[in-house]
């Protein structure tokens, strides 16, 4: 009995001194210093979806934070989006031009999907945020965000998970609950974490983002996020949590008669390589180029750019060892393709114009350092790579965020957490 009383004393002492050792540090800050932020992606999470369906949990984050519609960086593709959120960085600048594309340095086309080219050293650019934060001393546990299963610049997060669609969502949310409780493997509660939902872009690609077929999914979400929200308030940490909820693009509405195929407009005997997507990137002859760029241009619906003169807004072009030198922009909600046969679809789809709103996703964000019940004017997704930071406490890497575009979110001089 003695030997059970003594190992019960000696557990809550460890434990004691275990949250002491997570919550302090060796380089000068308390306990009462240390900062937490949780971030939530939902791929392709549309800005109006909250008005379409019912979604309690969302409406009151909106109500006890901080919302803003964002849009993402070109092209609104998965990975480039995640990865532009994780380091503050345009896509030429951080080398994930898209999902997909044609590396020259390696001669052949790789893919985000693949794990042997992701793996490929030089494959990642830039730092991302929980690189950044590592190393100033922050902990970062990281549950299957695009490229952190991956070494990047000699780093990974301390805890990461490789992505699958297997666990639910409140599976997930029971993993980031555990880490904040300090269960993670490496015994920490994390400074940051960031986790991902990869619905409802596949309901939204299948049927469409004006179909009601969606509306299961959209809502299936709100209570996974209800149930995080409540099992959440057992972290030790929770009244200094801020939590941001957010999505990497929109997702516009097909149809088959919006559908080009551009096989048989061009001379072949020209083109040395296509490669599929939004945009569609076509390697021409450099002397044919004016002479394509003309014949696509008269077709309609689709606007042809060389390499070299891409709108400067969407900040593209200058990565030209993974960019054709010719692009095939889609108006939104249209399809165009290089392909055999013509294969017209509807359903929805992104990568379109990252400035049509169809593109535009949701940004929630509550906790001690956010301002409440704030509409925060829209802002490119990158930035959200300096909100981190400075919700982390830390400086941030090169990046081509705008501090101005975000900084009104935040709370002034509150550090008390969110009386709920
Ligand atoms: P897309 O619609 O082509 O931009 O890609 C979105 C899809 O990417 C999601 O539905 C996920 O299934 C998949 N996905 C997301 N993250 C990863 C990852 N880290 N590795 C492989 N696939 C992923
Ligand atoms: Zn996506
Ligand atoms: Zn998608």
């Amino acid at each position: 009995m003695k030997r059970i009383i003594t190992a019960v004393i000696l557990l809550l002492a460890c434990s004691t001194a275990a949250r002491a050792q997570q919550a302090g540090r060796c380089d000068g800050r308390t306990a009462d210093d240390e900062h937490y932020v949780i971030i939530l992606s939902m791929d392709a999470f549309r800005w109006d979806l909250p008005q379409r369906c019912h979604t309690p949990t969302l409406d009151s984050l909106r109500r006890v934070g901080v919302f803003a519609e964002t849009y993402p960086v070109f092209p609104a593709n998965t990975f480039p989006n995640h990865y532009s959120m994780a380091t503050g960085l345009h896509p030429d600048r951080h080398n994930i031009v898209n999902n997909g594309f044609y590396d020259r340095s390696v001669g052949r086309e790789m893919s985000v999907f693949k794990h042997s080219d992701t793996a490929t050293p030089g494959f990642w650019g830039g730092d991302p945020i929980w690189n950044t934060a590592e190393r100033q001393g922050r902990t970062a546990h990281i549950y299957m965000w695009p490229g952190s299963d991956i070494e990047i610049g000699g780093r990974q997060a301390s805890i990461w998970t490789r992505y699958t669609d297997e666990p639910s969502y409140f599976e997930r949310a029971d993993w980031v609950v555990a880490s904040m409780c300090g269960e993670a493997a490496d015994g920490r509660i994390p400074n940051l974490v960031m986790w991902y939902f990869e619905e409802p872009d596949a309901v939204m690609h299948e049927y469409g983002p004006d179909s009601d077929e969606i509306i299961p999914t959209i809502e299936h979400i709100d209570s996974a996020l209800a149930y995080f929200f409540r099992e959440i308030r057992r972290s030790p940490v929770f009244d200094r949590i801020n939590f941001i909820v957010t999505a990497d693009h929109g997702m516009a509405q097909l149809s088959k008669e919006r559908y080009i195929n551009l096989n048989g407009t061009l001379d072949e005997r020209h083109i040395a390589r296509v490669v599929s997507g939004r945009p569609l990137g076509i390697e021409v002859d450099e002397e044919y180029l004016d002479t394509a760029v003309e014949i696509i241009d008269r077709i309609g619906h689709i606007k042809a750019y060389k390499r070299d003169s891409m709108p400067e807004k969407w900040h593209y072009g200058t990565n030209r060892n993974r960019i054709t030198n010719l692009l095939v922009v889609p108006d939104n909600g249209w399809t165009v393709e290089y392909a055999d046969c013509d294969k017209p679809r509807d359903g929805g789809t992104h990568g379109f114009d990252p400035f049509e709103r169809d593109m535009h996703t949701v940004f929630y964000a509550s906790g001690p350092m956010f301002r409440k019940g704030y509409e925060q004017r829209s802002f490119q997704n990158l930035n959200i790579y300096l909100v981190l930071c400075h919700l982390l406490g830390i400086e941030p890497s090169p990046n081509d965020g705008c501090w101005e575009d975000v900084c009104d979110m935040f709370a002034e001089g509150e550090t008390q957490p969110d009386a709920e």
